[in-house]
């Protein structure tokens, strides 16, 4: 069982020609709604990939918020630590623009009333092989969790984005710390994400550094091992990092072996990022095996 605490919100997106300057209007042309987070996401892609997964977080008591618990419940996931706050769903407003460059303005709303546990989120990591983090709830939420889970013998996988610096406290609670290669460099204070990656993995844990279309490198106890990126042509690499730590979590708490679990995690990057979208792109678990095989 993974449990997941993180974020739920509903993305907003609108493309334009170009984006409006300062004081400007323009006209869009096209407008689209999509659940996204990085919590949810993640508890997307574990459970398509045959996770027993429960998320813990907030929603607003609005539409948004029943969307994308419909999508939760839908793909088999336990909400019970899903809470109804007395604020709006978390939105994330972003334009697009002809190059695809594009402008986000993210409004926390409901994610920003999880502020210390609850007795479901014990109760939901208590039951947990493995507690997902990432770093879209407020932060002393996210060291309080990750301690409670240590105390409680639950490894702990962090994907520190949005890149902040992070509190010793924290680290020292992490069992497996994900960082694409910006947040690998922000958390070690070094440019080269390799480089930072072994920096990182100095403290004691597991490190996977992931480097887009070049894969990953896992880094354990002194050692290092490549996670080869399979050759695809990516048309949207949305939460790729999303599906790549839902399905390495997955195997982590089946207990497969490592290099075994991040194969599967790079297979499903793999596949998510032939498809445009974010949780519309990310596989289930026979088109990884069918990937794989
Ligand atoms: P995002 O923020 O978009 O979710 P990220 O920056 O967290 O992504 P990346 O390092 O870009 O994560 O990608 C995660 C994994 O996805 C990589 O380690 C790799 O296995 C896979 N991946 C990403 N881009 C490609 C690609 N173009 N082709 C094949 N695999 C890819």
């Amino acid at each position: 069982m993974i449990a997941i605490l993180g974020s739920a919100n509903m993305d907003l997106v609108v493309t334009v020609e170009r984006a409006p300057g300062r004081g400007e209007t323009v006209t869009g042309r096209t407008f689209v709604t999509v659940p996204g987070g990085k919590g949810a996401n993640q508890a997307l892609a574990a459970a398509r990939a045959g996770g027993q997964v429960a998320f813990l977080g907030a929603v607003g008591g609005d539409e948004f918020g029943r969307g994308i618990t419909d999508l939760l419940t839908g793909a088999g996931i336990d909400v019970s630590g899903l809470t109804v706050s007395d604020q709006p769903t978390g939105t994330a407003h972003i334009t697009v623009d002809a190059s695809g460059d594009n402008s986000i303005v993210v409004v926390p709303g409901a994610n920003g009333t999880v502020t210390a546990l609850t007795d479901a989120h014990r109760a939901g990591i208590d039951a947990a092989d493995l507690l997902l983090l990432q770093l879209e709830l407020p932060l002393g939420l996210v060291v309080e969790a990750a301690r409670y889970a240590r105390s409680r013998g639950v490894r702990v996988v962090l994907t520190p984005a949005p890149a902040v610096p992070l509190p010793v406290e924290l680290l020292d609670a992490v069992d497996v710390l994900v960082p694409n290669e910006h947040e690998a460099a922000l958390l070690a204070g070094v440019d080269d994400p390799v480089a930072a990656a072994r920096n990182l993995a100095g403290r004691g844990g597991d490190v996977v550094v992931t480097l887009g279309s070049q894969g990953a490198l896992w880094l354990h106890d002194g050692g290092e091992w490549p996670v080869p990126a399979f050759p695809v042509q990516a048309v949207d690499t949305t939460a790729a990092g999303d599906t790549f730590v839902g399905v390495l979590a997955v195997g982590l708490a089946e207990g497969v072996e490592w290099a075994e679990a991040l194969r599967r995690a790079a297979a499903a990057a793999a596949l998510s990022v032939q498809r445009p979208g974010a949780s519309s792109s990310m596989p289930h678990r026979a088109e990884i095996d069918a990937f794989l095989a």
